[in-house]
Parts: structure tokens; sequence; C-alpha cells
């Protein structure tokens, strides 16, 4: 399929670009304080939260839902951050859009699916918001490449990918697997696709963060989506993963996020 893809985002030169927030919205005060320390590191691009979350099971949370925006759009006018959340539904969609969120991303459990892709797909139609897609849970190119093209179909021409790395049943280190060469094959298929690692969902805990990500970006990455919580131990989601905005300060600066050939 013949595209003609534009930069999510075009980072400030010579570095990658950086996308980081709490997993979930929980409080308006965690939002914010989140954010207000995430900015004060002058590095971070993209202020990430999940608004709506898709749960395993049900019973835990489930996100504070459109409330939340409002709290996005607080970060906004605050800190200045350009902010970003997950859709799954045209709703998601239309909520996101009123409320003058910036990026929109499709989570791998939407991607899995060409009902929902297509449904977001439909919301979308003549909008330009830029569109940030997850990998599927599953170690599929085939609905990865789907979902560009359904997305891309629908008008938008500014898609980045995010590899969040491979669900996997068995003894592994990693929270899901990376499997980095079907991440460079879909790099190939979309050479025009700025490319993310999201450490934190292919960790799934903290010490390895660091290693991962450095590993993205020396396959030349576009740069990285990681979940940082003022209080990571009492996050309502994926606390194992995520780290306070100084720990985060920290691994950016130990990172090699330069670009080796730019
Ligand atoms: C998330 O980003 O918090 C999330 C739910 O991610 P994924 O879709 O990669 O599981
Ligand atoms: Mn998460």
């Amino acid at each position: 399929m013949e595209m003609n893809i534009k930069k999510v985002l075009t980072p400030t030169p010579g570095r990658g670009l950086v996308i980081a927030g709490p997993c979930s919205a929980e409080t308006e005060g965690q939002v914010m304080q989140c954010a207000k320390d995430l900015a004060k590191l002058n590095q971070v691009d993209l202020f990430r939260s999940g608004i709506w979350k898709p749960r395993t099971r049900p019973g835990s949370f489930e996100g504070v839902g459109k409330e939340g925006l409002q709290w996005l759009k607080r970060v906004k006018e605050e800190t200045g951050l350009r902010t970003t959340t997950e859709v799954a539904k045209a709703a998601h969609v239309y909520d996101c859009l009123k409320a003058g969120i910036d990026v929109l991303w499709l989570g791998a459990r939407t991607t899995v699916n060409p009902f929902s892709v297509q449904e977001v797909a439909d919301a979308l139609n003549g909008t330009d918001i830029p569109v940030l897609i997850k990998n599927p849970i599953n170690p599929d190119l085939g609905l990865w490449q789907g979902a560009v093209e359904r997305i891309y179909k629908a008008g938008i021409t500014r898609i980045g990918l995010i590899h969040r790395g491979f669900s996997y049943h068995g003894k592994t280190s990693y929270r899901n697997v990376p499997r980095w060469q079907m991440a460079i094959e879909m790099k190939r298929k979309f050479p025009d696709l700025q490319m993310f690692v999201d450490n934190s969902h292919i960790c799934g805990r903290r010490d390895t963060l660091q290693e991962v990500a450095q590993e993205a970006l020396n396959l030349n990455y576009d740069g990285l989506m990681t979940e940082v919580h003022p209080r990571p131990d009492e996050a309502w989601s994926d606390a194992a993963q995520q780290i306070t905005p100084q720990v985060f300060g920290e691994m950016l600066q130990n990172l090699r996020l330069r670009k080796p050939t730019a």
C-alpha cells in the first residue's frame, strides 16, 4: 500500500522523542503532580495517561473515564506538555477530540481486533489527529499492519508505532517478550513510521527498564514511552513497572537518546 506518512511529533533535533506519564489517571492531584515533575525535566515531549483502562479481569480499576480528560486539559494549560491517551471505541475518540487531546493511541488489546480498529478508524475519519498504534498482544504482524492501514485509510497521515512486546506463556523475565526481529520487520514494512519502545510493558518491572530502552535506541528507534508515577508503589494499575519522575530523569540521563546516525 502506497503511503504518505508524516511524523507524529517532531523531536528536538539530535534526540529521540520522550513520552511519559502514569499508566492510569487516578486523581486530579496525581496527574498534575506527575505532569509538573515531568515538565521540570525539560525532556518530555508528550504526557501519557490512561483514562479508560482495558483490564484483563473485571473488578480491577477500569479508569476514571472522561472526567480525566479535563485533567489532561489542565496538564496542557499549566505545563505546556502535549497529551495522549488510549482510545478503544468511537465514543472515546469523540470525547478526546472534544477535550483537545493532542495524540491518540491504540492499545495492544485493540490492535488485535479489526472490528475495534475499524470503529476507531471510522470515528477518526475527517480529522487529522496523530495516532500511535501499539503492537497486538499476540505476535501477529498482519494485525499490526492491518491496524496501520485501517487508520491510514481513514485519512490519518501522522501515524507512529509503539512496540510494547508480545504476550508469552512460559518462563521469561519479561512481562511481554520483545521479539525484536518482529519490530524490525515492521519497521522495514513501514520505513516512514516513527517507532517507539514501551519499555514499561515489555519489562513489567523497574530494574530492566533502562537496558530495554537502550536496546531499542541502539536499533535506531525514534524514542520511548515509559510509565511514570509520583508514588509508583501505590499505583492503581501496573505498580510494579512504574518509576518516579526523578528516577525517570536519571534514566534519561543514562540513556544514549541520540540517534547514532542523525
Ligand atoms: C497502557 O499503556 O497502560 C496499556 C494498557 O498498554 P498495552 O495496551 O500495551 O497493554
Ligand atoms: Mn500500563
